[in-house]
C-alpha cells in the first residue's frame, strides 16, 4: 500500500535543527510499500532550521513564545491533501513531534517532559480514521 511518512524518518533534513531522523526500519518499508514523504512543518511555510515548538494548552508555541498554530494547522491540511491525492492508506510519523507525534508529545515546558496527546497532523489523521504508526510500531506493516 501507499504510506505517508514523516520526511525526516526517511533521511531528509527537515527537522527543526536542520538534521534528519533517518530510521533504517522505516526505510526498509520501501521494499513492501510505496512511501510518500511529507514534512508538515515545511508545508506550513516554516523555515528550516526553525525554533523548536511544543504544544501548550492546545496551541503550538515556539521556545521563543511565538504562537505558530496557524502554520502547523496549514501544514497538517496540506499533508492531509497529499495523503488523499496519493491514495495513502496509513501514515508512519515521527514520535513526540508537535506535528507528527502520536499518543505522547512534549508538554510545552521545553524541559523534555512528555504528556499524553497527538501532534497536529497525527491528530487530524486519527480523527479521519487513518491508521497512524510511530517508528516504534512497524511490526504490523
Ligand atoms: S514536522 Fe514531522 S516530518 Fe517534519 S521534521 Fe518534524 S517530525 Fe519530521
Amino acid at each position: 500500500m501507499r504510506i505517508l511518512v514523516s520526511a525526516c524518518l526517511l533521511g531528509l533534513n527537515t527537522r527543526y535543527d536542520g538534521g534528519d531522523s533517518r530510521d533504517p526500519a522505516v526505510l526498509a518499508l520501501a521494499a513492501r510499500h510505496s512511501l510518500v514523504p511529507v514534512c508538515p512543518e515545511q508545508l506550513g511555510g516554516l523555515p528550516t532550521p526553525r525554533p523548536p515548538c511544543e504544544i501548550r494548552s492546545g496551541r503550538v508555541v515556539s521556545c521563543q513564545g511565538q504562537d505558530l498554530t496557524d502554520a502547523f494547522e496549514q501544514g497538517a491540511r496540506l499533508a492531509m491533501e497529499t495523503l488523499k491525492l496519493c491514495g495513502c492508506e496509513a501514515a508512519v510519523l515521527k514520535a513526540r513531534s508537535p506535528s507528527c507525534g502520536k499518543g505522547l508529545v512534549y508538554d510545552g515546558s521545553f524541559t523534555g517532559r512528555l504528556t499524553a496527546g497527538n501532534g497536529v497532523l497525527a491528530g487530524a489523521l486519527l480523527r479521519q480514521g487513518i491508521p497512524v504508526y510511530t517508528e516504534a510500531e512497524l511490526d504490523s506493516l
